[in-house]
């Protein structure tokens, strides 16, 4: 019986050496057919291919589902590599920086989301958060701003608002100019949820909520957070179980540990996603399975923080859903979700033993596992028909990978490093032949170095 042939596509991404449909469930070789935003058809070499209004030519490329970033402050990227916080403390970091940090404007916001998602996009992101949780008085709309960013850039967009009404009066780090009144935060997070928030499938943007952390937030504001994002059905992120200051904060002041702080604040829940976890030991990661709650692993930020290290193959041992992140740019000071996914394969082969985690492991990671920390399954993450057509070809080519034959994905990982060839985001091309495709990069980093060199000098 002759298969019934495919209706036209929009989008063929064709003569792909490699296919990763999700790891693991791989074509040696294929195409991708993408009708509308999303995947319609998948094929290997030897499968008939749809007609289609355009073809995208991937030889020579592995071909993965879009990264996912769960977990970045991309307006720290005005400030990388600050030399007086080169070699400091993470408190001394915080506090040093904050300030600075206080200048946020929609300029700023929109200067450095764009920068951060362009940085994002080259290096093979599809889908980014960003844990905007600094909202200086008079600074505008921020998370307008850097939506209006992604939107330009053409990323998929989970932005977050983020809160913090803990100050230097309160044994916080931020001035108190920082500080905002809980319920007016409440109020702000709902207008701006009504505003953005797309809960259909296929949505560019989904709002979040976002206190900073458990010493940055009251006990009214992480309540109150848990249930605005019931009422309104979205999801909550946070900091959260990586430094010994939550466990203190919390005893001194709610007389329990983090962890039962912040259930009894209504986080326990699926609905959740925190970022690190390094201090999760193995009551903690029981907790998180029963919470249904997902973890947002950042090894390079973790690391150059001298922090810890996320326990992944305990919350593995757990099920405890993984994805990674790049964390703040002044933090890992680059943006490469590829670099992070190799830095998870490094340590986790170094801490596990070599037969414990893989290239595919890695990958994992960095595609269904961010998947699960957005509330995407099945939606992010694949290549499986059904699925947003978020994609990235990878041109396994060049010295680097001359006599990578035998494995293209650990080859992937292991040889490199790699940007993106192709970025394609909802079966819109945003990355072609390693270039952006929308809008002049040139003159938004000379806008960029512009805002950064009045931040650092003030
Ligand atoms: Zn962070």
């Amino acid at each position: 019986m002759t298969p019934e042939p495919i209706a036209p596509v929009d989008l063929l991404v064709s003569g792909a050496d490699h296919l990763v449909l999700s790891p693991g469930d791989e074509l040696p070789g294929g195409w991708v057919g993408i009708r509308d935003g999303f995947v319609v058809a998948v094929g290997s070499s030897v499968d008939e291919a749809p007609p289609a209004a355009r073809v995208l030519r991937a030889d020579g490329c592995l071909v993965t589902p879009g990264l996912i970033n769960t977990h970045h402050h991309m307006y720290q990227n005005l400030a990388r590599a600050f030399a007086p916080v080169a070699a400091v403390p993470f408190d001394v970091w915080l506090a040093t920086l904050t300030p600075l940090w206080s200048q946020l404007d929609e300029e700023a916001v929109h200067s450095s989301a764009w920068v951060g998602l362009a940085e994002l996009a080259l290096g093979g992101c599809t889908t980014t958060t960003d844990h905007l949780y600094i909202h200086p008085p008079g600074g505008g709309d921020l998370l307008g701003a850097e939506i209006a960013a992604a939107v330009d850039v053409g990323l998929r967009f989970h932005p977050t608002y983020g809160s913090m009404d803990i100050t230097e009066s309160d044994g916080g780090f931020a001035p108190d100019a920082l500080s905002r009144d809980a319920d007016d935060i409440l109020a702000t997070a709902a207008t701006h949820i009504a505003r953005h928030h797309d809960p259909t499938p296929g949505a560019m943007v989904r709002v979040a909520l976002a206190p900073a952390a458990t010493y940055l937030a009251s006990e009214a504001l992480l309540t109150g957070s848990a249930e605005l994002a019931e009422q309104t059905d979205v999801r909550l992120h946070t900091h959260l179980a990586y430094a010994d200051i939550e466990d203190d904060y919390c005893s001194v002041n709610y007389g329990r540990s983090v962890l039962d702080h912040v259930e009894a604040c209504g986080w326990g829940s699926d609905r959740a996603w925190i970022a690190h976890g390094t201090r999760i030991d193995e009551a903690g990661a029981k907790r998180l399975q029963s919470w249904g709650t997902s973890v947002a692993h950042c090894p390079s930020s973790t690391m150059l923080a001298g922090g810890g290290m996320t326990p992944v193959h305990l919350l593995r041992d757990h099920h405890v859903p993984i994805g990674l992140g790049c964390d703040g740019s002044a933090s890992t000071d680059t943006a490469s979700l590829w670099l992070e996914a190799r830095q998870a394969l490094l340590v986790h082969r170094w801490l596990g033993g070599p037969d414990r985690f893989t290239a595919r492991d890695a990958l994992t990671l960095a595609t269904l596992g961010g998947a699960s920390c957005l509330g995407r399954e099945g939606e992010l993450g694949t290549l499986h028909p059904g699925a947003a057509a978020d994609l990235v070809c990878w041109q396994l080519a060049g010295p680097a990978f001359s006599g990578a034959l035998s494995d293209p994905v650990e080859a992937w990982l292991r040889c490199g490093p790699i940007g993106a060839h192709h970025t394609v985001v909802a079966g819109r091309m945003v990355v072609e032949s390693g270039q952006l495709v929308h809008g002049d990069l040139d003159d938004r980093l000379a806008e960029h170095r512009r805002i950064a060199t009045r931040f650092q000098s003030n």
